[in-house]
């Protein structure tokens, strides 16, 4: 980088105004912004959700293969994401961080580009947050709030008996794309001069850096008269999230191996590494897509619905948690989910 401020040039006001002056107001519900104690938020009738995620380096992400900017987008992207599996619109966010003087202000403007680009894609306002020194690592904290009609929020512990099972999107490029960047991380460490191999692989790849949260998805609700009987995202990965909503609902499920959606990119990256693409798809992260119970008589709804994959349907409690394999086989559903306390 050619130009690098000290953040102590700026000082801890300088640098909180340097970061949020570009940032203008999207919603009317937003009363107070940034500049004073407390944002004001007046949500006219509607009910609020709030919810909060922390992001630790070296934890949660790793700064060697992630662009800054992508973080800022993330960090941002990934809370969203909770607040539409509350079937819920966001509004607002407050944006914390802990750095250390490894970071210059411009390394923390690429970052909030990133914050920035999502708040306008998303349109939620940044209303605040808290800047503070970390002594090593970068730390960020994000609280998302949303608004939701009154009785229209929806749980994970609704699901009902026979309620169809579905997922959005396609699952478990986010895993493929972190077994890359991971595997290309340990070539480059055990020999710098070799140049990532990163060539036809930008779909895994952005999956990880840079997801999207499912806006379309709670927008096709609203316009289709949908209500989804429980719903969550899928941050951990598809068992554990399955295992999650018929735990919380008190039932079992039946979900089939062969209506798993995947992309055809993601398939091909999990032959290539000699992965079983169907764990990959049950067990990788970090996809931020939304899995769903609703009732049957709702199917016609979604038929048309690219976007919406129907993997199975609830059961009774005590005929567990299963999934058919593409071979005829049934097996228990275990939660191996991605977590960080895995690695
Ligand atoms: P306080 O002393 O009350 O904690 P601060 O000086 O930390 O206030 O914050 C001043 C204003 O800037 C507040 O509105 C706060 O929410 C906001 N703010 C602080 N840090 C950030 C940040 N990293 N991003 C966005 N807004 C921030
Ligand atoms: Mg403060």
């Amino acid at each position: 980088m050619e130009n690098r401020t000290e953040i102590g040039s700026l000082g801890e006001f300088g640098l909180i105004e340097h970061l949020t002056k570009n940032f203008e107001t999207h919603q009317v519900s937003t009363v107070v912004s940034v500049g004073d104690d407390a944002a004001v938020i007046d949500h006219f009738g509607k009910q609020t959700v709030v919810t909060t995620d922390l992001l630790i380096e070296g934890v949660h992400f790793d700064l060697m293969y992630t662009p800054l900017k992508h973080l800022g987008y993330k960090s941002v992207v990934v809370n969203l994401s909770d607040v539409y599996a509350m079937n819920a619109i966001p509004t607002q966010i407050t944006m914390s961080i802990g750095i250390s003087n490894r970071f210059s202000v411009e390394a923390l403007d690429e970052f909030y580009e990133g914050v920035y680009a999502a708040c306008e894609k998303y349109q939620v306002d940044l209303i605040g947050g808290d800047t503070s020194a970390s002594q090593k690592g970068f730390i960020i904290s994000v609280t998302a709030i949303g608004e939701v009609t009154p009785g229209k929020f929806v749980k994970r512990s609704t699901a009902q008996k026979g309620d169809l099972i579905c997922l959005t999107g396609t699952v478990g490029g986010a895993f493929l794309g972190l077994t890359l960047l991971e595997r290309e991380k340990k070539i480059y460490l055990e020999n710098p001069q070799v140049q990532p191999d990163l060539e036809n692989e930008s779909y895994i790849v952005g999956k990880l850096l840079k997801p999207e949260a499912r806006k379309d998805i709670i927008e096709f609700f609203e316009k289709n008269d949908i209500v989804p009987t429980s719903m969550m995202d899928v941050s951990d990965g598809v068992s554990s999230e399955v295992l999650h909503l018929c735990r919380q609902s008190s039932l079992g499920c039946r979900i089939y191996e062969e209506k798993l959606p995947m992309a055809e990119e993601a398939r091909a990256a999990a032959f290539k590494f000699g992965l079983d693409p169907t764990t990959c798809a049950l067990s990788g992260g970090e996809d931020y897509e939304l899995i769903f119970t609703m009732k049957q008589e709702d199917y016609d709804k979604i038929t048309l619905q690219e976007e919406i994959a129907v993997i199975g349907y609830m059961t009774d409690l005590e005929e567990g948690k299963k999934i058919l394999t593409k071979g005829g086989n049934t097996f228990d559903i275990t939660a191996q989910g991605w977590n960080a306390f895995q690695k």
